[in-house]
């Protein structure tokens, strides 16, 4: 049998290079386009090293036309798994046109291109964002959609697109799969999540304080309803994640359907029980203070993942002591012993 051909969009990037890590170890053939906008190059000899596979990567963006039709004119492509998109909460609140020209439209021209050239199978990087604060915090497939910033706007109107585009052409496989808090390495220590600057997530940001390169955590407020205070998240590892979209995908083809999933571990953790991981498993210490509230948050956002373990028997098996040390072997790693 002819191995199937995934052309990842963002493949160089965080989840994208992990996913591409998987579809490698299970035969499928993998080409990478990424404008590398938020990523390096040397991604892909750190995918072929792990996989021990080969990999196309093609510098390009998916908002040029003509490279679409370059890629799709010059490969067999089966599915795409499309993650390419910019993903920073406050900047697309400064930046709202960059964000919708690049998510939104950058989105409709790969969606053009596939149609194109009758490639309909599609896994689409939504994210828990497209929920509206529902006061409770835990969200299932079917919670009402209102999302408060430009980020989840932009998700948000992907998934319309998508689901207009299924409604008027069955023949389109569609997966939108909602992302909880992604955090974590393969723990392989080659590849791993690389923000550019100072980290606006907690666990980037928690490995910086840990390494020394950042003095301390500030705490986002300790008044919530909650437990300890702390604001309550569904940190997933990203093998889990990476891992969901290959079930997706074979769920998709096997029945020949569209699915809209979370993919969450269903355990809210709170800042300082991260904080407190942290420090347990990798023996450093996490300075923290305390201070006011990120204009924005909600107090708890966790996924139901039940779907999920229901339609294709993906469940998350990491727990944060793992996310923790992973996170901390990249971050060591690949300052120190990593030279390809
Ligand atoms: P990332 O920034 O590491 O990866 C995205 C990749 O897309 C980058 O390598 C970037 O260079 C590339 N890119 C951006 N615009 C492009 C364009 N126009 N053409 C070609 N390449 C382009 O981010 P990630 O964490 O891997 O996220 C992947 C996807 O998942 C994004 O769409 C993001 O919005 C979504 N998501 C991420 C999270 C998270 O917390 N990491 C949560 C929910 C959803
Ligand atoms: N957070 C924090 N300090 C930081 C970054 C984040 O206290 O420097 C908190 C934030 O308020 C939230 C949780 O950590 O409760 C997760 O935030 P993150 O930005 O990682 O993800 P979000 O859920 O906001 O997308």
């Amino acid at each position: 049998m002819t191995k199937k051909t995934i052309l990842i969009t963002g493949g160089t990037g965080y989840i994208g290079s992990h996913t591409a890590v998987q579809l490698l170890e299970a035969d499928y053939q993998v080409i990478m386009l990424d404008n590398l906008s938020n990523s390096k190059a040397d991604v892909v000899q750190r995918v072929e090293k792990i996989s021990g596979k080969k990999v196309s990567f093609i510098q390009g963006d998916i908002r040029d036309d003509q490279c679409l039709h370059q890629v799709f004119q010059n490969n067999p492509i089966d599915a795409v798994i499309h993650f390419a998109g910019l993903k920073a909460v406050g900047e697309g609140q400064s930046q709202p046109m960059r964000y919708y020209e690049n998510n939104v439209s950058g989105s409709l021209s790969l969606f053009q291109a596939m149609q194109s050239f009758g490639v309909k199978t599609l896994l689409f990087s939504s994210s828990a964002t497209v929920y509206g604060d529902d006061g409770v915090g835990k969200y299932h497939e079917q919670s009402a959609l209102s999302p408060s910033n430009v980020y989840g706007q932009t998700k948000y109107m992907v998934e319309q697109i998508l689901r207009d585009i299924q409604a008027s052409d069955a023949s389109w496989r569609v997966g939108i799969l909602r992302y909880f808090n992604p955090v974590g390495a393969h723990p392989s220590g080659y590849i791993g999540e690389d923000p550019n600057g100072i980290p606006n997530n907690l666990m980037p940001y928690i490995a910086k304080v840990a390494s020394g390169e950042l003095t301390h955590l500030n705490v986002f407020g300790n008044d919530y309803p909650t437990p300890d205070g702390t604001g309550l998240r569904d940190y997933i590892h990203i093998q889990d994640l990476a891992a969901g979209h290959l079930e997706s995908l074979r769920y998709m083809l096997e029945k020949n359907t569209s699915i809209t999933v979370n993919l969450g571990t269903g355990q809210p953790h709170s800042v300082l029980e991260l904080v407190h991981a942290f420090e347990q498993v990798t023996e450093q210490s996490v300075p923290y203070q305390i201070t006011q509230r990120r204009a924005g948050d909600v107090a708890i956002c966790y996924a139901d993942p039940s779907l999920a373990k229901t339609l294709m028997g993906w469940q998350a098996k990491y727990n944060i002591q793992q996310m923790c040390a992973d996170t901390w072997r990249w971050q060591t790693y690949s300052k120190t012993i990593l030279k390809i």
